[in-house]
């Protein structure tokens, strides 16, 4: 049985003024929310997190494989031995983007990571693409994106040649240290002299960038007014995984460490931008946490959970 019609209205009504706002309510709260939990001298007037945007999502524990075998990967030992074409990623992608929706609003841009997303038969991306959009979140798939044409075609294309989904969007990952992609070559190590011998043309394109910023600024301004200062802009700035689980234990227990690394770890979860999902806690969890902390044990579990299929040795004639 539905719900009675007057509950219906109230529904439809209530849903009819949220949409005549600029910002949906359960957006504002979510944002008030995200700007109480960032560390006190985070919340300054260039912050974004808790005024504009909640931060990023992105999934984990359904597609842990890769087909890369990239040196620095942080991948567990497990995340190889676990089959993702199964219907579990289809369903914990529906109950971590239900759980993403409920706690932090209506609209949002989630990545499907955790693993090479394109190692899913094309249906089976597609689906968790539907699945996750139908949550108000526009994904992006998370790739290495050495993938061929007509895996996009038969992506974005049904069994009947039909569109299926409006947009994809990649999130490709490219850097020095991969390796295994398919006809590149890779570099003997990274030291700037190699990559310097191996590609001459960033040394010519380097020149031409610092010709054209001194004829600019006048060699006479530059050292006259002391303007030159190194600067270095870390992306990334990695954290041990033990500080990452010690900091996270202190964090669950409400407590602040007396250990100023430990602590500053604390500080660095509380304003990391990227959450994932855990609807069997209905907990969501820093990304450091999620792939430092809980992917080793989740993906040993996928082992079990997910097998590979044995492949039988042939009996001897
Ligand atoms: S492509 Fe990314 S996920 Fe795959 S092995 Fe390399 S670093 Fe790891």
């Amino acid at each position: 049985m539905g719900r009675p019609r007057v509950v219906r209205r109230a529904v439809e009504l209530r849903q009819a003024v949220a949409a005549t706002r600029a910002v949906d309510p359960q957006t504002v709260a979510a944002l008030e929310q995200r700007w109480q939990t960032l560390p006190e001298h985070v919340r300054t007037p260039a912050q974004t997190l808790g005024r504009h945007a909640v931060g990023c999502e992105g999934t984990h524990g359904m597609f842990p494989r890769c087909n890369l075998p990239c040196t620095p990967c942080y991948h567990s030992r497990e995340a190889n031995r676990v089959r993702v074409d199964g219907r579990q990623t289809l369903d914990q992608v529906r109950a971590q983007m239900r759980l993403l929706r409920c706690r932090r609003g209506p609209y949002a841009h989630a990545q499907l990571i955790g693993g090479e997303v394109s190692l899913r038969p094309p249906d089976g991306h597609a689906e968790t693409l539907l699945a996750t959009r139908a949550q108000g979140r526009e994904p992006r798939s998370m790739s290495h994106g050495d993938i061929d044409a007509d895996y996009l075609t038969a992506l974005m294309l049904g069994p009947d040649g039909r569109p299926r989904l409006p947009r994809v969007y990649f999130a490709g990952h490219f850097d020095m240290l991969m390796f295994g992609r398919r006809g590149i070559e890779r570099p003997p190590d990274e030291t700037p002299a190699r990559v310097l011998a191996r590609h001459p043309s960033v040394a010519v394109t380097f020149t031409g960038w610092l010709g054209r910023e001194l004829s600019e600024v006048g060699i006479s301004r530059l050292v006259g007014h002391h303007r030159i200062r190194p600067i270095t802009f870390v992306m990334h700035s990695f954290m041990d995984a033990a500080d990452v689980t010690a900091a996270w234990q202190a964090l669950q227990a409400g407590t602040a460490s007396s250990d100023p690394r430990i602590f500053a770890a604390q500080q660095r979860l509380q304003a990391c931008s990227y959450a994932m999902a855990h609807p069997e806690t209905g907990q969501l969890v820093p990304a450091r946490v999620q792939h430092s902390v809980l992917d080793p044990t989740e993906n040993a579990t996928l082992r079990h959970t997910l097998p590979l299929p044995t492949v039988r040795a042939r009996a001897k004639s």
